[in-house]
C-alpha cells in the first residue's frame, strides 16, 4: 500500500473507530455469534487477485463486527476490565507504523530510551523505591515465567550453564495459594519444577494466602530434603481481589532464601492510589513484581510492566549475545533483549506514553476512585437487599455477589446462579463472570471499563433484579 493510500484508507479506519467507541453502548455487550458462524462465512481460500482495503472494512462491519462482544462497553464487567484508552491505541498504531524493532539499543535507541523512562514513571507514581528497574513484557503470564525462570536459576546457582534440570539434585518447590491466577501453575510446569512440587497454600477466611499454612509447607518440604525455590504471592486474586500478605511472605522468602514473585497483574494499578498501597504492605521484600498496565490502567493491550530488584541476575538468565547483535555500547546500555525471552521488542512503550501524556497521573487516580466508589455502591445495594448477598469483602473495584432465596442450596442454588446470569447475558445488558468458591458457582461484578459510570452500575443493579424476578 502505498502512503498516499495509506492516507485515505487510515482515515476512514479512524472514522470507523471513533463511531464504534462512540456508540457501543448502543450495542448488546455480549455477542450472540455461534461457534463456526464467522468462518462458514469467510472464503476458503485467500485471495489471488487484490480486493482492495475498502472490501476489508466492509466485511469488518459486516463479518467480523457481529461476532465480537465489547470489553470497551461501559456495561462490560466481566473478566478484569481490558482498557485500551484512545490515546494509547494512538500510541499503539503509531508504534506499529513506525515499525521499528528493538533487538539491540543500537536498533532503535529511542525505543529503549522511551521505555526506561516510561517504566521510571510509573514506578514512582506506583509509590516504588529506586531499587526497582521495569521493563515492558506482553503479559503478566510471561512475567511470571520470567520470574519463575530467575527464582530457578537462582536456587540452582545457575545450572542453565551445566545440565539444568537434567543434572538431578534435590527438587526445587514453588509456592503459591489456593487462589492463584491459573497463569502461576502453568508458568511452573514450563519452568520445569512438576506439578508434585508446586504447593498450593491453603487460604484464609478472606481468602487470602495463610502464612503459618507457607511456613508449614517450607518446613516439611526441607525436612524431606527438598529445595524451597519461589514464592508467588497473589495482590489481588481473580476470584475475590484478595491479597495475600506481602510482609510474611517477604520475611519467609528471605529466611529461607526463597525468591519471591508479586502478581498484581489486576490490582497493582491501584498502587497510584496512596490510600490503596498499605494492601501492598511489605512488597518492597518482594524479587519481582507484575502489573498489567493493560487492564485497569487503560493501555491498550498488550503491555505488562515488569519490576525486578537485580536486573544482573534478569541478563544473566535471559542474556545471548551473537556476534550480529553486539554493538561497539553494548556495555553503557540497556538491551532489552536481555530483559525478557522474544528478541523483537515491539514500541510498546508509545502507548504508556501517549496515555499518560494525554492524561497526566491525576486523571488516571480519579478514574480509579470512580470505580471504587462505583463498587462500594454496588456492595451496600447489595448488602442492603437480601436474600442477595455478598460473597467477600469489597476491596477494590469487584463485587462478588450471590442471589440466595431461602431453601436454596447445593445444586439447586447452582442453577438458580447459572439461570440469572444466563438471563442477564442474554438480555444484552451486562456482562458477568461467574467462578466458584468452595466449589458453589457465584457472580463476579467486576467494575472499571473507562465508560462505566454510575448510571451503568445502576442500570446493572436493576438488570440484576429484573432476572431474579
Ligand atoms: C489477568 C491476570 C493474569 C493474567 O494476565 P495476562 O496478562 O493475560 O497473562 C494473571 N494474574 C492475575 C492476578 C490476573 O488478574
Amino acid at each position: 500500500m502505498s502512503p498516499e493510500e495509506f492516507r485515505r484508507h487510515a482515515h476512514a479506519v479512524v472514522d470507523w473507530l471513533a463511531d464504534y467507541r462512540a456508540k457501543v453502548a448502543e450495542l448488546p455487550v455480549q455477542t450472540a455469534a455461534q461457534p463456526g458462524e464467522l468462518l462458514a462465512a469467510l472464503p476458503r481460500q485467500a485471495p489471488e487477485q487484490p480486493e482492495g482495503f475498502a472490501a476489508v472494512l466492509a466485511d469488518l462491519e459486516r463479518l467480523v463486527l457481529p461476532g465480537l462482544s465489547h470489553w470497551q462497553h461501559p456495561r462490560f464487567f466481566g473478566y478484569f476490565p481490558s482498557n485500551g484508552d484512545l490515546a494509547s491505541v494512538l500510541g499503539d498504531f503509531l508504534s506499529t507504523g513506525l515499525g521499528v524493532l528493538g533487538l539491540a539499543w543500537q536498533s532503535a535507541p529511542a525505543l529503549t530510551e522511551l521505555e526506561d523512562r516510561c517504566v521510571d514513571w510509573l514506578r514512582q507514581l506506583f509509590g516504588l523505591s529506586t531499587a526497582w528497574q521495569g521493563v515492558i513484557q506482553d503479559t503478566a503470564s510471561t512475567s511470571t515465567l520470567i520470574a519463575l525462570l530467575c527464582a530457578r536459576e537462582r536456587s540452582s546457582g545457575h545450572g542453565q550453564d551445566r545440565g539444568g534440570l537434567q543434572d538431578g539434585g534435590a527438587p526445587l518447590c514453588v509456592y503459591t495459594s489456593a487462589e492463584a491466577h491459573s497463569s502461576v501453575l502453568k508458568a511452573a510446569l514450563l519452568a520445569g519444577f512438576g506439578r508434585a512440587f508446586v504447593r498450593k497454600v491453603a487460604v484464609d477466611a478472606q481468602r487470602a494466602l495463610d502464612p503459618r499454612a507457607l511456613a508449614a509447607a517450607i518446613d516439611a518440604d526441607r525436612a524431606a530434603g527438598r529445595r524451597p525455590c519461589a514464592i508467588v504471592a497473589t495482590t489481588g486474586t481473580t476470584s475475590t481481589t484478595a491479597f495475600d500478605p506481602l510482609e510474611p511472605c517477604a520475611e519467609l522468602a528471605a529466611r529461607h532464601g526463597l525468591w519471591l514473585h508479586v502478581d498484581g497483574a489486576m490490582a497493582g494499578a491501584a498502587l497510584l492510589l496512596p490510600e490503596c498501597r498499605p494492601l501492598f504492605h511489605g512488597l518492597e521484600g518482594a524479587d519481582s513484581l507484575v502489573v498489567n498496565a493493560h487492564k485497569w490502567l487503560g493501555v491498550a493491550f498488550d503491555c505488562s510492566l515488569y519490576y525486578v530488584r537485580d536486573p544482573d541476575h534478569l541478563v544473566r538468565v535471559m542474556s545471548t549475545n551473537p556476534s550480529y547483535l553486539r554493538t561497539a555500547v553494548d556495555d553503557r546500555v540497556k538491551n532489552y533483549r536481555d530483559w525478557g525471552i522474544p528478541l523483537g521488542r515491539r514500541f510498546r512503550a508509545l502507548k504508556v506514553w501517549s496515555l499518560l501524556r494525554t492524561h497526566g497521573a491525576e486523571r488516571l487516580r480519579q478514574r480509579l476512585r470512580r470505580d471504587l466508589e462505583l463498587a462500594r455502591w454496588l456492595g451496600g445495594q447489595v448488602e442492603a437487599h437480601p436474600p442477595w448477598r455478598l460473597l467477600a469483602p469489597v476491596t477494590l473495584q469487584t463485587v462478588c455477589l450471590r442471589h440466595e432465596p431461602a431453601g436454596l442450596t447445593g445444586a439447586a442454588l447452582d442453577a438458580h446462579t447459572l439461570r440469572w446470569l444466563e438471563r442477564v447475558h442474554r438480555s444484552g445488558r451486562a456482562w458477568l463472570t461467574p467462578s466458584q468458591l468452595d466449589g458453589q458457582w457465584f457472580v463476579r461484578v467486576s467494575i472499571g471499563a473507562l465508560a462505566t459510570e454510575s448510571e451503568h452500575v445502576a442500570e446493572l443493579w436493576r438488570a440484576l433484579q429484573d432476572a431474579v424476578a
